[in-house]
């Protein structure tokens, strides 16, 4: 049975993280069912699904390809110090600068000194989960610092002031209307439901600030230790443009994105694509090696990266656990995932949302805050069965609600409930001794206190169990 309401810390009796809990259980219930929110779901992922069966065609052997990553993946992850000092060496090489940022407020600090000595006014962003994940926006706005997202889909959730509702496609749980009501609203034009004109508006808009930003940040989707690259994948070319043109490029990249050498991008490109959008390669890879080099013509005058790892230690230093950070960030789960589909990216309230951010959350932010995640999954292996790099997600799923037993976050009414049905378990004669009638009197107690009966049917027991039915059979 599970329980999603808020654990207590079992030494007293505080009650661990109501609110997230509570909220996370709420908003789900809203959005699951909000028929038009899932209408625009189901359109979106189902285009979005149907390219990745076409792309997977494309594959002599897909499942070759995906051992091969897990394995690769699966070596530099318990090999990490090594490719990471490997990665700096490289970089630093060609005259790169290696920030390591131990959390989200070292990494922001870092950032802080690089806007003050560039006295940056505007910075240009590509779309960055990372970025988003120690909230850089909302920091350089603090600082009177202008931070644009380039991204089209970043720039539309940006005005619209929300967080990226999926990891690949932060504006999916939009449609087409929606996004002309938002530029009216907070750009002011004339409507146009012409997706053309929508997309030239925001084109025409990001143009001047590529040439005004003193600073472009970027993430990166891989780091290549035999080099010391930076490989940003993107489909609009902004990346490109927020890197090259400003005179500072800033990278923020997590720890995890290594990868050994420069030609295994042969096997993972491919991979991220397809398992994401379904395309055979994306339209734009770009490898960084560092600032401008003399002779060449374009390119920021400094390039930092910042290599982060706020929690990411954590999840390493569990070797059951520590596979989640193979993840490529392709985006693959949350689109196959049914409790994604029906709940959406918003309902997580966290940077990473889906199967895998329903993983990594809890170690990257908190077990006692983010427990609940770990429940929310039909534990129907969906995940494990699309992913690129095979990360067994709903096994770590249940790994986390074994943790977060163990480390006591849990209630006393859900230990009170396990110890009696282990009870009962144990000893057959106890569910003999009560009438079916004052089974289904317990059970729809039980069952209501987690919110079961609330949309299903009562679950009713038998009025003779098989032992009766099997001694009256005899
Ligand atoms: S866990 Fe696997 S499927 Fe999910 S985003 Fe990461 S790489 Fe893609």
């Amino acid at each position: 049975m599970v329980n999603l309401l808020p654990a207590m810390n079992p030494t007293t009796t505080t009650p661990l993280a109501p609110t997230k809990a509570r909220q996370f259980l709420t908003d789900s219930d809203r959005k699951a069912f909000d028929l038009e929110h899932r209408r625009k779901i189901r359109f979106n992922i189902g285009k979005y699904n149907a390219a990745v069966q076409t792309g997977l065609g494309f594959y002599q052997d897909h499942e070759l390809a995906r051992a091969r990553a897990s394995y690769l993946k699966t070596q530099v992850i318990n090999r990490l110090d090594e490719y990471l000092l490997q990665f700096e060496e490289k970089f630093t090489a060609k005259g790169g600068k290696v920030i390591w940022a131990q959390s989200a407020e070292e990494a922001l600090f870092e950032v802080g000194k690089i806007m003050e000595r560039r006295k940056a006014r505007t910075v240009v962003k590509a779309k960055s989960m990372t970025t988003e994940e120690i909230h850089l926006n909302k920091y350089l706005e603090k600082r009177g610092i202008e931070s644009v997202e380039t991204d089209l889909g970043e720039f539309i959730v940006q005005l619209n002031g929300e967080r990226p509702y999926h990891i690949v496609t932060p504006a999916m749980h939009l449609s087409k209307l929606d996004i002309a009501d938002i530029f009216v609203k907070h750009l002011g034009i004339e409507y146009t439901d012409d997706a053309q004109k929508l997309v030239l508006t925001a084109r025409h808009l990001l143009r001047d600030k590529y040439t005004a930003a003193e600073v472009g940040i970027t993430g990166g989707n891989f780091l290549v230790a035999d080099t010391g690259a930076v490989c940003v994948t993107e489909n609009e070319g902004n990346a490109r443009l927020s890197a090259t043109f400003p005179k500072t490029h800033i990278a923020i990249v997590g720890i995890e994105k290594v990868i050994p050498r420069l030609q295994d991008l042969d096997l993972f490109w491919p991979l991220l694509s397809t398992s994401g959008t379904g395309q055979q390669v994306t339209v734009y890879n770009t490898i960084y090696t560092g600032p401008r080099q003399p002779l060449e013509k374009d390119g920021p005058e400094e390039m930092f990266v910042i290599l982060l790892d706020n929690g990411r230690t954590n999840l390493l230093a569990q070797p059951d656990k520590r596979e989640a950070l193979n993840c490529i960030r392709c985006g693959a789960c949350l689109n196959i995932c049914p409790v994604y589909k029906n709940i959406g990216g918003h309902t997580y309230e966290a940077t990473y949302s889906g199967p895998i951010g329903s993983v990594i959350t809890p170690h990257l932010s908190g077990m006692a805050e983010n427990k609940h995640l770990s429940y929310a999954s039909s534990l129907c292996g969906a995940c494990t069965s699309v992913c690129p790099v095979k990360i067994p997600i709903h096994n770590i799923l249940l790994k986390n609600r074994q943790q977060s037993v163990q480390e006591g976050f849990t209630d006393k009414e859900e230990r009170r409930a396990i110890s009696l049905w282990l009870h009962g378990m144990k000893h057959r004669w106890v569910w003999d001794l009560a009438p079916a009638s004052a089974k289904n009197w317990v059970l729809s107690r039980l069952l209501g206190e987690v919110g079961w009966s609330k949309r299903r049917d009562a679950v009713q027991v038998a009025p003779k169990t098989f032992r009766q039915l099997w001694k009256e059979r005899k």
